[in-house]
């Protein structure tokens, strides 16, 4: 295809000694960020997304854009093949052109809720599509080793407060959570058959600039400055619903660690190679905050009282809390959340008003008073 001329020309996916990942699901919010980390610390990328409309997609294509921009010479951008997971061929051809050393697959039909309207999609992109990339990825000498994308999901309705990952995870309380879950069930598999390097990371609630429209935190920006009602939820007994809200740039760090981690357990770039490993991995912020208080902090950067509506949370497939602990983590590749979500909010915040145009009106001023001067 019209790619392959593109990728062949380009340095960036290829580093001859080197690392070479595979991003899947680059043009989202977790690839795109971890796409242009990977570049800035000199390894190889390419991605690949199929640009669904679950949705925005021109926000996936002003993501394409950003890292298309990001070269330091000419042939030297990240380039995104448009394409789905599901496409064997065009996968094999991909390692064929890039003998990718990783995976950081993070392509995925995400949300809990959409899960009720559509819930094959999420069987075709999490399920059949995950088997896709690994029967592929099994066929390949050397075989590359894979990070994936798990979710906090899967603790459903645990109740062990913070989750650890030897918690229970039989309780998936939507389908989103089940299909994730069956990632988990499968990646056993192919690392138990094929001995596939796998490492599957459960986020907790990602947010920050670039982030996707259908999360909490994104529609409550944009109904606060609408003027629009918002609905709050709480539980049956009157608690409010809390989220460990995990700020994009350490879970960007925590991917970085867990693909270095897992190339040294399979000895890929000249070490010895040891017995593959299935691992798995917690990456939030250990410090779960109520939904209330999330609405307080962007009424606050948005210097607008938001119009709450407070209802007892429906059976939809939330769950009414999270809470990571992420030692483990720590342990393997010292992952540390740094950021507040107060700071990570105003990071949020500011790209949101520049994204979006968003200028103080005679109307209505938008004083992003605390927007500061950060340059993310
Ligand atoms: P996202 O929707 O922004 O990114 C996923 C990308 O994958 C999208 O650009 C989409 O177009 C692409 N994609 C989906 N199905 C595909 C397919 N079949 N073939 C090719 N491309 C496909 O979501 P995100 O927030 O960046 O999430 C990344 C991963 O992390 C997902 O696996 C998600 O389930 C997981 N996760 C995210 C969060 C979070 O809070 N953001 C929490 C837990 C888990």
């Amino acid at each position: 295809g019209a790619w392959e001329k593109q990728v062949r020309h380009s340095s960036t996916p290829r580093r001859p000694n080197g690392i070479s990942v595979l991003v899947t699901g680059a043009a989202g919010f977790i690839g795109a960020h971890c796409s242009l980390a990977l570049k800035k610390r000199g390894d190889g990328v390419l991605g690949l997304d199929n640009f669904n409309s679950y949705y925005d997609p021109s926000l996936k294509r002003a993501r394409q854009a950003l890292l298309a921009k990001h070269q330091v010479k000419t042939a030297d951008t990240i380039f995104i093949v448009e394409g789905d997971l599901n496409d064997g061929p065009l996968l094999t051809k991909l390692f064929d052109v890039v003998p990718f050393t990783h995976v950081l697959h993070l392509a995925a039909q995400a949300g809990v809720r959409y899960a009720m309207q559509n819930p094959q999609s999420y069987v075709a992109s999490n399920i059949a599509g995950f088997v896709n990339l690994l029967e592929v990825a099994k066929a390949m000498n050397p075989q590359p080793s894979i990070v994936w994308a798990s979710s906090s999901s899967v603790y459903g309705l645990n109740t062990e407060n913070p989750f650890s990952e030897s918690h229970r995870t039989d309780q998936p309380a939507s389908l989103y959570a089940a299909t994730k879950k069956a990632g988990e069930e499968i990646a056993h598999t192919y690392n138990h058959i094929y001995g596939l390097s796998l490492t599957g990371l459960r986020f907790f609630t990602v947010y920050g600039p670039w982030g996707r429209p259908d999360m909490a935190y994104f529609f409550f920006t944009k109904d606060i400055l609408q003027g629009k009602q918002i609905d709050v939820y709480q539980t049956q007994d009157n608690k409010e619903v809390a989220r460990d809200f995990t700020y994009i740039d350490d879970v960007v760090k925590g991917c970085l660690g867990a693909l270095d981690t897992a190339e040294k357990s399979t000895g890929s770039g000249g070490r010895k190679r040891g017995p593959a490993q299935l691992r798995l991995y917690n990456l939030g912020n250990t410090s779960p905050v109520p939904v209330g208080r999330l609405v307080s902090i962007l009424e606050g950067l948005l210097n607008t009282k938001a119009k709450k509506h407070v209802i007892k949370m429906p059976r939809n497939g939330d769950v009414p809390f999270t809470h990571a602990n992420v030692s483990l983590a720590y342990r393997d590749f010292g992952y540390k959340p740094t950021t507040d979500l107060a700071t990570g909010l105003r990071k949020f915040v500011k790209w949101y008003a520049g994204y979006y145009g968003i200028k103080p009106t005679a109307k209505k001023e938008i004083t992003l008073a605390t927007a500061g001067s950060d340059d993310d």
